[in-house]
C-alpha cells in the first residue's frame, strides 16, 4: 500500500522510532522496511525536519486479541502455559475454546471458589485442553513450578517482588514468613547470593515447589522451613528484612516478626485496605502493637500494589523498627 515515509540510518532508527510514536506520526498499520543502511518508516503526514517522500509497505498483519473473537472482554490471567478463566465469567467454555487458540496457552482451567482458607488456595476445573494443573512460570529472570489447583500464585506481584529484591543488600538476613512456591525468597536469593534467605511456609505442597524451584534456579542461599511461622522462627533475633505477604492476616504474625528484625531493620507488611482509609488505622495499629514490645516504628514507604477488589486495595508499607 501506498504511504508518506521518511529514510532515517539504522543507527538512529529506534530513538527516530520512539520520537514519532509520541508525536502519533507513524502508521502502525504498516510495516517497516529496511533498505541496505537505512530505515523507511511509514508517516501519517509530513514531518518537519525530514525529507518525506512516497512509497508501497506491507501491511502488519494483527493478531486478533481474545476480545477482538469475542466481542467482549474476558476475565482471566495467564500463568505459564494455563490460563485461568474468573469463576463468575459467562460463557466459559467458549472463552476457554477461543483462549486455547492463543499463542502459548495449552491448558484452560476455570477458577470454581474465590482464594481462600489457611493456604491461600482455590478450586479449579479444567475446561479445555492438556489435563494438568501444573505449569512452569517465569518471572524476573528466575522460573517456577507450581500446581495452581494445590498452592497460591499470582503474577500481579511481579513488580512488587522486583521492588522488594531491590531494597536488598548482599550479606542481609531475610525472612520470607509466607513464601509460596519462593517468588520473594528466590528472586532475593539469586540477586544477592551472599544473602541469607529464611523462606517459610505451612502448605506442605507449596514446600515442595519451594524447594524444586530453588535447584531449578541453582539458587544456594534459601534456607527452607516448613511450618507454621509462628512456632519455626524461634531461633532468628537480627533478620535485616522480613517479608510479611500474607495480607488477610500478616497482622496477626506482627508480634512474631518484631521478635525476629533487628534494630533498624525492616518489616514489608502486606494488607488488604478500603480506600477510604488506606494506611492510617493499619499504621495505628502497628503502632499499638510495636509500642507493647517496646519498640518505636518508622514507616518509610506506604504504597498501594494493586486493587483487590471494590474500593479495597492490597497495599504495602514498609516499616523500619526503632
Ligand atoms: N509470598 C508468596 C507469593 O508471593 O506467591 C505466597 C503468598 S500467599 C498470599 C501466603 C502463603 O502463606 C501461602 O502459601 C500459605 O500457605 C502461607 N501461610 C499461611 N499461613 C501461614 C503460617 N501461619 N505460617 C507459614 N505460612 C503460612
Amino acid at each position: 500500500m501506498e504511504s508518506l515515509y521518511i529514510r532515517v540510518s539504522k543507527n538512529i532508527g529506534e530513538q527516530t522510532r520512539r520520537a514519532l510514536t509520541e508525536i502519533e506520526a507513524i502508521d502502525n498499520d504498516l510495516k517497516i522496511k529496511r533498505e541496505y543502511d537505512d530505515l523507511l518508516i511509514p508517516v501519517l503526514r509530513h514531518i518537519e525536519g525530514y525529507e518525506t517522500c512516497i512509497g508501497d509497505f506491507e501491511n502488519v498483519i494483527k493478531d486478533l486479541s481474545p476480545a477482538d473473537i469475542l466481542g467482549f472482554s474476558p476475565a482471566y490471567e495467564q500463568i505459564g502455559d494455563i490460563a485461568i478463566i474468573d469463576r463468575h465469567q459467562p460463557k466459559a467454555q467458549e472463552v476457554a475454546q477461543v483462549l486455547l487458540k492463543q499463542n502459548r496457552i495449552k491448558t484452560v482451567l476455570q477458577a470454581e471458589t474465590s482464594v481462600s482458607g489457611e493456604y491461600r488456595t482455590r478450586s479449579v476445573s479444567i475446561l479445555a485442553g492438556e489435563k494438568r494443573t501444573e505449569t512452569m512460570y517465569r518471572e524476573n529472570e528466575c522460573r517456577y513450578l507450581l500446581d495452581l489447583s494445590k498452592v497460591y500464585f499470582t503474577p500481579r506481584l511481579s513488580t512488587e517482588r522486583a521492588r522488594i529484591a531491590d531494597k536488598i543488600h548482599d550479606g542481609e538476613i531475610v525472612v520470607d514468613m509466607f513464601a509460596g512456591v519462593g517468588p520473594f525468597s528466590i528472586l532475593i536469593a539469586k540477586k544477592f547470593p551472599s544473602a541469607h534467605v529464611i523462606a517459610i511456609d505451612k502448605n506442605p505442597d507449596a514446600v515442595r515447589y519451594l524447594k524444586e524451584n530453588v535447584l531449578l534456579n541453582r539458587v544456594k542461599n534459601v534456607e527452607i522451613r516448613e511450618g507454621d511461622s509462628r512456632d519455626v522462627l524461634k531461633d532468628i533475633k537480627e533478620a535485616d528484612h522480613v517479608i510479611m505477604n500474607l495480607p488477610h492476616s500478616a497482622i496477626e504474625f506482627l508480634d512474631v516478626a518484631f521478635g525476629i528484625v533487628k534494630k533498624k531493620g525492616i518489616i514489608h507488611f502486606y494488607a488488604i485496605a478500603h480506600e477510604n482509609d488506606l494506611f492510617d488505622s493499619i499504621l495505628k495499629k502497628i503502632g499499638d502493637i510495636a509500642g507493647k514490645y517496646g519498640l518505636q516504628i518508622l514507616p518509610i514507604d506506604k504504597r498501594i500494589v494493586r486493587p483487590y477488589a471494590p474500593y479495597q486495595f492490597n497495599i504495602c508499607i514498609d516499616i523500619q523498627v526503632l
